[in-house]
């Protein structure tokens, strides 16, 4: 008779799958086929989306962090950007609000450039938790270790490893690096970071736990700061498809035409957002949307059609797992509506 081998929690990290460096990532700037449906149809496809779904009113507005709770609940931004830079928006496409989230996505891609794949992957991990965006379970689980950029503790482990000698030279990068993505240059809004400064005890607690396994690059105080501030970097719906695109056109922003990232490290971000990006709801988005998003406590989600550009929404109610009810419901009708969904895809 034979015996089943032991069963553990949660698969060995990280070396279940591990990558042939020769094999993959061969940086060439083809990234992905495919074409959005025309500009008429991407407006009018646009406004009908935005008029079906600004009046619904399911979800809640996050208040852990106390700056957050004043959001307006009517709030709702789209746009859309192309790998090609035109843009396309309805609503509140032009308010600012703060990041959260989503930085952890383009930190991430900033680190890879600078570290590799290989390394990022090694000590930061790819796959999904399963758990709430700031379980401290699931660092106990995988035996200490971090295991996505896309969660707190991926993330913040991911900002302690942005180069930079000093605290500022690091919040340089990354201001700098966001910043880049979007082709301007991104303002904080000084009192969300206040007000989650005052209030981010299970973060730091995080940071602390993370040091005390060696999974760690700097002072768990510090790095709660950086990743901190990085959260309040404020953004607009078009400056998140911009974002977006920049990624969806392999590392190149389309409105600035600086190259930002590589094509392979834009592919890199693509994959950890296809399976982490929306908190534990990942597989449910990847079911029924089928691209690569990133979504924040704030109302925000980002989109990426590879080759094709990006989508983002703003409005602040959020759903059990942290995604913005609206955001969720718009992006699967434009999904279906423009032909994005990568798996299958026709224009209706
Ligand atoms: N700054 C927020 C936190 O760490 C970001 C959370 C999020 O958007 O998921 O709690």
């Amino acid at each position: 008779m034979t015996t089943l081998p032991e069963q553990t929690l949660l698969p060995e990290h990280p070396t279940a799958f591990p990558s042939e460096p020769d094999l993959v990532h061969p940086d060439t700037r083809v990234v992905s086929t495919g074409r959005l449906p025309d500009a008429d149809h991407v407006r009018e496809m646009l406004s009908e989306t935005y008029e079906r779904y600004r009046h619904v009113q399911d979800g809640a507005v996050a208040d852990y962090i106390p700056a957050l709770a004043e959001a307006d609940s009517s709030w709702f931004g789209l746009s859309l950007t192309s790998a090609n830079g035109h843009r396309f928006s309805f609503g509140d496409a032009q308010l600012k609000f703060s990041i959260q989230s989503i930085s952890k996505a383009f930190v991430y891609a900033l680190v890879v450039q600078e570290l590799g794949h290989e390394e990022v992957r090694e000590r930061i991990g790819v796959n999904n938790t399963g758990l709430p965006f700031n379980s401290v379970m699931a660092i106990e689980l995988n035996g200490g270790r971090t295991m996505n950029p896309l969660v707190n503790a991926g993330a913040i482990a991911t900002t302690s490893l942005v180069p930079g000698k000093t605290w500022d030279e690091k919040w340089d990068f990354i201001h700098a690096g966001l910043s880049n993505f979007v082709g301007h240059p991104l303002e904080i809004d000084e009192r969300v970071y206040e007000s989650e400064m005052k209030t981010n005890t299970r973060n730091r607690s995080i940071a602390r736990l993370l040091e005390s396994y060696g999974h760690i690059s700097l002072d768990p105080t510090q790095v709660t700061e950086l990743y901190t501030r990085q959260c309040s970097l404020l953004v607009t719906a078009e400056d998140l498809a911009t974002m977006g695109a920049t990624l969806a056109d392999g590392g190149e922003c389309p409105i600035s035409g600086v190259d930002v990232v590589d094509p392979s490290v834009s592919r890199d971000v693509l994959s950890v957002m296809a399976t982490n990006g929306m908190y534990e709801a990942s597989g449910d988005w990847l079911f029924e949307v089928g691209m690569p998003g990133k979504s924040g406590v704030s109302g925000g989600i980002v989109t990426i059609a590879p080759g094709k550009g990006s989508l983002a929404t703003f409005s602040p109610p959020l759903d059990a797992a942290g995604n913005s009810v609206r955001g969720i419901r718009a992006t699967r009708h434009l999904s279906n509506k423009l032909g994005l969904n990568m798996f299958a895809s026709t224009v209706q």
